[in-house]
């Protein structure tokens, strides 16, 4: 669903003081350097976002120190996030449209961090149809919602550095998933350790009906516990009614979660109305966590107060169109070497 990479414009060039060979080129709402003089404004260029990995070939041999890696990186004091290859890096026969997708046809894939062993568990199958999987789209390739969306009144919340996990209860079975697969019950499993210690099975079963919850496993052990947080737990950001096929709003979210005594991902304003300009959203991401004070937040989400949906985003949001989007913290991506 993601384009890694795809055929964008040259938005805006601009000079990086103190730099005469390199300029600071905007592309989406991403900003990163480029070689001066190697595209003009209204170019198309095949843009290629941070996470991306790209094949061993000789063309992209400069990246191999970087295990041909896309990461965030500073240069000359800007922030530079993606690369811009010129249109004849694609196969003479490719069509050439704004927007399209190139990842494929270019073999690009997107680097997942390794789950270690205590996490991984066995899987039981794969993820759950009935329950959709997490994701959050990167505001920076959704101008165009923001621009139809402005005004709406919004919650953000502090975007976790953990492991994704999903418990659910459905006709009379509690299950346990992390990303992308359902886990065999196994008490040294994390997943399922964490959820007897927070007896997510009784308290789903309490809330009589189909339901999933969805939170961010965090704590010793996970993603090098960024936030040092003792022990491990799950931090919770959705409740999924199954039998409607529906998330809760905030509100009926924020109520479960307190009367099932189960954390909500930090919530840092409940009354933010959405702005259409992207690089103030990635300035609002540049924060310290609330976990810990010392510790750069890995990001926020921005949802609207009231459950949106809107199918003419199905192909840049989740669940056909949920409004629901991340904006990472570049700080914590300079930070970690990401
Ligand atoms: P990423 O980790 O970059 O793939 O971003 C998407 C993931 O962020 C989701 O799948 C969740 O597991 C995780 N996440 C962490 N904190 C939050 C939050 N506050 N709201 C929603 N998702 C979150
Ligand atoms: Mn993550």
């Amino acid at each position: 669903m993601r384009k890694l990479a795809s055929i964008q414009r040259i938005k805006v060039l601009e000079p990086i003081e103190g730099a005469d060979a390199i300029e600071k080129a905007t592309v989406l709402g991403w900003q990163l350097v480029v070689k001066k003089g190697e595209f003009q404004v209204g170019d198309l260029c095949i843009y290629v976002e941070i996470d991306s990995i790209l094949p061993e070939k000789p063309a992209y041999e400069f990246l191999r120190n970087k295990n041909f890696r896309i990461k965030t990186i500073r240069l000359r004091g800007q922030i530079s996030q993606g690369i811009c290859f010129p249109l004849d890096f694609l196969p003479t026969d490719f069509e050439i449209i704004e927007d399209k997708d190139c990842t494929d046809t270019l073999e690009i894939i997107k680097y997942e961090p390794a789950i270690p062993a205590h996490l991984a568990g066995l899987m039981k199958g794969g993820f759950p149809s009935f329950i959709p999987k997490t994701d959050e789209t990167r505001v920076q390739v959704l101008q165009d919602l923001l621009d139809k969306y402005a005004g709406t009144k919004c919650y953000v919340t502090e975007k976790l550095d953990g492991s994704s996990a999903t418990f659910y209860w459905k006709d009379g079975e509690f299950g346990a998933c992390s990303r992308n697969l359902e886990l065999v019950k196994d008490e040294k499993n994390t997943f399922w350790k964490v959820a007897e210690t927070l007896q997510l099975e009784e308290k789903l079963k309490s809330l009589n009906g189909n339901f999933a919850l969805q939170g961010e496993l965090v704590g010793e052990g996970i993603q090098g516990n960024k936030l040092n947080i003792r022990g491990q737990t799950v931090i919770f950001f959705n409740l999924f009614d199954i039998d409607n096929h529906q998330f809760l709003s905030f509100e009926v979210l924020k109520e479960r979660l307190k009367s099932l005594d189960l954390a909500f991902v930090p919530v840092l304003s409940e009354d933010y109305m959405l702005g259409n300009d992207i690089s103030k959203i990635v300035e609002m991401a540049k924060i310290k966590s609330t976990h810990n004070p010392l510790a750069w937040a890995e990001g926020i989400v921005i949802r609207p107060i009231e459950e949106t949906s809107d199918r003419s985003f199905t192909n840049q949001l989740e669940f056909g169109g949920r409004l629901s989007f991340k904006a990472i913290n570049p700080e914590f991506l300079i930070k970690f070497g990401e």
